[in-house]
């Protein structure tokens, strides 16, 4: 079997090529960003992620299950992370992960430590 060349084709093209139309065109009206960046993947586009984003809106993915994080869904985690032994006189580059906060709780459990619900999630706590 011959890999397909996909230089100079648009994205339908690749797609209907690969015959994927219709199950692509689903994923943006479900708005099923793991199916469409699977779907981008698949017909070799080069940043799957920022043709989704453009296509279904700014989305955030958990970094462990993979799935969507949406605003009025599951508590969820913005974890900033960089170099702990940079310069502190510079601003070290960081790398932002997304997270729901219960697939962060069962993955992030550390030996000594446990992330802190209440602490991050304060207005839910009050009742
Ligand atoms: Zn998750």
């Amino acid at each position: 079997m011959t890999k397909p060349n996909y230089a100079g084709t648009t994205l339908n093209e690749r797609l209907f090529a690969k015959g994927v139309l219709n199950e692509f065109d689903a994923a943006i009206g479900d708005k099923d960003r793991v199916k469409l960046i699977e779907l981008l993947k698949a017909v070799e586009v080069d940043n799957p992620y920022g043709i989704a984003n453009s296509l279904i809106g700014l989305g955030y993915q958990c970094w462990f299950c993979g799935g969507g994080i949406e605003p009025d869904g599951r508590e969820a985690l913005a974890i900033c992370l960089s170099d702990l032994w940079a310069e502190q006189s510079d601003e070290p580059p960081t790398q932002m992960i997304y997270a729901h906060f219960d697939c962060a709780e069962m993955r992030m459990r550390g030996s000594s430590m446990a992330l802190e619900r209440d602490m991050l999630f304060a207005s839910a706590s009050e009742t």
